[in-house]
């Protein structure tokens, strides 16, 4: 089991800045086990758990407060594994939109802001963020507050920071966490969530809930994990509002592009006045006049076969919560039909299938080698990389939507 160990870490050691206590004759660092695709066990989270405690105490959670809550902390190889694999299998945003605004969400949430309708209405007044958008966050998160999560915050934190994948980012939440129970908004036992360490009913990290969690209903905690919403939907709404959310602005719309449009245009990156897309012939595609909310994008997230939408400022205070497309889209969208609007209109092109991670890290390794920088080899399909597609396809004679399809993996060489 540890042969290798000493040998390793010498030749690691450049690369560890920071990291402590590199006697490894009992602990194998992080690296190391991930390098070996080794799970750990419960007796080297322990032996982690002891290795925290110091510097537990040194971020300010007291003995008590610690002997509360890591004692009796299991190991959770689950998490472990989910975490590793969660790249591995993405969902086509057809697929996901499928779920995310199906009409039983929708039919769900109209029932939820029904029965909640005086505080909704309370927490839309008081944080000047339209209601539909944290309402819509409520929705995907946690299916209105009924799938809130019942996994141990901090022993899914504590595994996952042990773990090592990205220690750091999960040891500072598990700090802030501490910190909550220290608070006393909440016991060891009812701060549950998911198994990445989000709670309650808008799935928030430790970190935002320090930043962003408020105390609605006065009772002096900031609960966003009981069964009252109140407190988790203001929280939800103070996020909004602090990343700028445009009160009475849609998020976006779907649109019509006109036959023969220039499709290099279509990007996040490319912003014009909505007057200047209405010229270029771009309607709404439930017919009118397109809404004027300031500077807009034409964005084809399922590629030029699929639906396009007119996005506004209020999506990018929606990538706030999460940056993928079709998350920002299924917020947005959910959050229309859940005030009455008209589902998606356009057909998606349903006969091509998400690209596995090696194929993304193909795709990147490929553009980049073939002159067209995707600004990173991560498996992430992001600005830089559809970027690096729209130029490979216009270099090629094809649409330039960067859509990163397997049709374009396949042409590339
Ligand atoms: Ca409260």
């Amino acid at each position: 089991m540890r042969l290798i160990t000493a040998t390793l870490i010498v030749a690691l050691l450049p690369a560890l800045a920071g990291a402590q206590s590199l006697d490894t004759s009992e602990t194998e660092t992080e690296v190391v086990r991930e390098m070996r695709n080794e799970i750990g066990s419960q007796a080297g989270f322990e032996a982690w758990l002891t290795d925290f405690r110091p510097r537990a105490l040194a971020a300010g959670i007291t003995a008590d407060t610690l002997d509360v809550a890591l004692t009796g902390l299991t190991f959770d190889e689950k998490i472990v594994t989910r975490d590793r694999n969660q790249n591995e299998f993405t969902k086509t945003i057809w697929d996901y939109l499928d779920t995310a605004v199906s009409a039983d969400r929708v039919a769900l949430g109209k029932k939820a802001m029904k029965k909640h309708a005086a505080l909704i209405d309370r927490i839309e007044t008081e944080y000047g963020v339209d209601k539909q958008a944290f309402i819509a966050i409520w929705g995907l998160e946690s299916a209105y507050g009924s799938y809130r999560g019942d996994i141990s915050t901090i022993g899914a934190l504590a595994t996952l920071a042990y773990d090592g994948r990205r220690a750091a980012f999960f040891e500072a939440q598990l700090i802030a966490a501490l910190k909550i129970l220290q608070n006393g908004d909440v016991t060891p036992e009812a701060m549950r969530g998911s198994w990445a360490g989000a709670m309650g009913h808008t799935q928030f990290m430790p970190t935002s809930w320090w930043d962003f969690a408020v105390d609605f209903d006065g009772d002096g905690k900031k609960n966003i994990w009981g069964d009252d919403p109140a407190d988790g939907l203001a929280s939800a709404a103070n996020y909004l509002r602090h990343w700028g959310w445009t009160k009475g602005a849609l998020w976006g719309l779907e649109v019509r592009l006109p036959e023969g449009f220039d499709y290099d245009q279509t990007t996040e990156r490319v912003k014009k006045p909505v007057a200047e897309w209405a010229a270029m012939g771009v309607v709404p595609m439930a017919g009118g006049v397109l809404p004027d909310h300031g500077l807009a994008s034409v964005l084809l997230p399922g590629g030029h076969r699929g639906a396009a939408f007119l996005i506004f400022s209020n999506f990018q205070v929606i990538e706030r919560y999460n940056t993928a497309d079709a998350y920002v889209v299924a917020v947005g969208q959910l959050g229309a039909e859940l005030m009455g609007g008209p589902p998606i209109k356009a057909d998606w092109p349903r006969d091509l299938r998400a690209l596995t991670l090696d194929e993304r890290l193909d795709l990147q390794r490929r553009l980049t080698a073939a002159g067209f920088d995707t600004k990173g080899i991560d498996g992430r399909i992001g600005p830089n990389t559809i970027a690096a597609i729209k130029a490979w396809q216009k270099a090629n004679g094809l649409v330039p939507d960067g859509y990163a399809s397997l049709d374009v993996l396949n042409n590339l060489p």
